[in-house]
């Protein structure tokens, strides 16, 4: 008999919670590890897997708990080895995650690709980006994710199994390691991070944990569009690193682009990165997303440059990827250089984030916005 949809979801719970659900049920403790391994270290899919578990226990557990799976709906794979995947909740939303492999290099995309302990960054990269909520409430206007509206926040189960079934589905590609197929993770895909916190700071446990898949917190990035109380939060109780998303250098200009502005304006989101704690060689990741005619001049970069000054950052540069349907434009290689060139002058870290997976539908929200109107995709296209 299956679990009831409120039963315990196994996926979403901490080593100490299987502990106690183990000794409830009368197993031996150390069942929990067992269980919490098979489940995070080794992203099972199913309980059937677990197989050096006792017929019995795994019967009992099928029955009165439940092991939240996202099915794989789609993948699209881009000539630059991108893949998009669209995931399918068990309450049949959908939601995706975009998987980025990165040789190494200057322009390659990633948030901390300056590392203190990765000095040059000498190896390969393999990032997933993850979706923290069904749709957003954050309603950015060159964002496909807030057409959709807040649908619901994804459990924390729901955020790490992102990484189990995509990791299932690298382990034999060519040149991945399958004991680790992907490296590091980026909260940035559909949904505002911190505006689930709880959840999103029950996967950062999960995913991060030495027995389960043992991510290092140097190589995890929340990204956030500016909820001011919880990157507070975020900085005391975890030790991952952040990432902001600004896009504009006046509040007139953000509050057109990001309605958060109007409840915490650039000035009150810079006062909470100053006070973000630095410590663990950390420095913030200011995501600027360059909108042609909208926030690309040089006066900007100048703004910029002013309001990050004395920050510990460094700044991504993102040529808008056209979306149909959304009025913005792609500024052009020549203006987001020009760009790039006055905040390097100013002593900041500026990198162009390649547009990954052009010939896929590889902007944020692009794909899983397509399955909740289900209209056809192209499958595993490869260019
Ligand atoms: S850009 Fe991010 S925060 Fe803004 S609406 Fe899209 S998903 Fe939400």
């Amino acid at each position: 008999m299956a679990a009831a949809a409120n039963a315990p979801d196994l996926r979403s719970a901490s080593l100490e919670e299987l502990g106690v659900l183990v000794e409830r049920m009368g197993e031996k403790p150390f069942r929990a590890r067992q269980l919490f391994r098979w489940i995070h270290h080794k992203g099972a899919g199913s309980m059937e897997e677990m197989t050096d578990l006792p017929r019995p226990f795994r019967e009992r557990l099928s029955r009165d708990t439940r092991l939240t799976t996202l099915a794989v709906d789609a993948v699209q794979r881009s000539s630059d080895g991108t893949r998009k995947y669209r995931l399918r909740t068990e309450d049949g939303k959908f939601i995706e995650a975009v998987y980025m492999p990165e040789e190494p290099g200057p322009d390659a995309f990633d948030p901390e690709a300056d590392d203190e302990d990765e000095p040059g960054r000498k190896r390969a990269r393999r990032t997933l980006c993850v979706s923290t909520q069904v749709g957003c409430a954050m309603g950015c206007g060159f964002c496909m994710t807030a057409t959709m509206g807040l649908v619901r926040n994804l459990t924390a189960g729901e955020i790490a199994d992102q990484v189990y079934r995509v990791n299932a589905d690298l382990r034999d590609v060519p040149g991945v390691d399958p004991q680790r197929p992907l490296t590091n993770l980026v909260y940035m895909g559909m949904g505002e991070p911190l505006h689930n916190y709880v959840n999103v700071k029950r996967s950062l446990d999960l995913l991060l944990h030495p027995e389960g898949a043992n991510f290092s917190h140097r190589h995890v990035t929340v990204s956030t569009s500016g909820l001011v109380p919880n990157i507070q939060r975020l900085g005391e109780e975890t030790r991952v690193k952040l990432a902001v998303s600004l896009n504009a250098t006046t509040d007139e200009q953000r509050a057109r682009l990001m309605p958060v502005d109007k409840k915490w304006n650039i000035a009150a989101l810079i006062d909470a990165c100053r006070k973000f704690p630095m410590k663990y060689g950390r420095r913030i990741t200011f995501e600027y997303v360059l909108l042609k005619d909208v926030n690309d001049t040089d006066a900007d970069a100048r703004r910029l440059a002013d309001l990050l000054a004395g920050l510990p950052a460094k700044v991504n540069l993102i040529p808008y990827n056209e979306n149909p349907g959304l009025e913005f434009g792609d500024p052009g290689a020549e203006r987001v250089q020009a760009f790039r060139r006055i905040l390097e002058g100013r002593g900041f870290a500026a990198m162009v984030r390649k547009n990954r997976g052009r010939d896929i539908s590889a902007a944020c929200g692009q794909l899983a916005v397509a399955g909740q109107k289900e209209a056809p995709i192209r499958l595993g296209a490869r260019a």
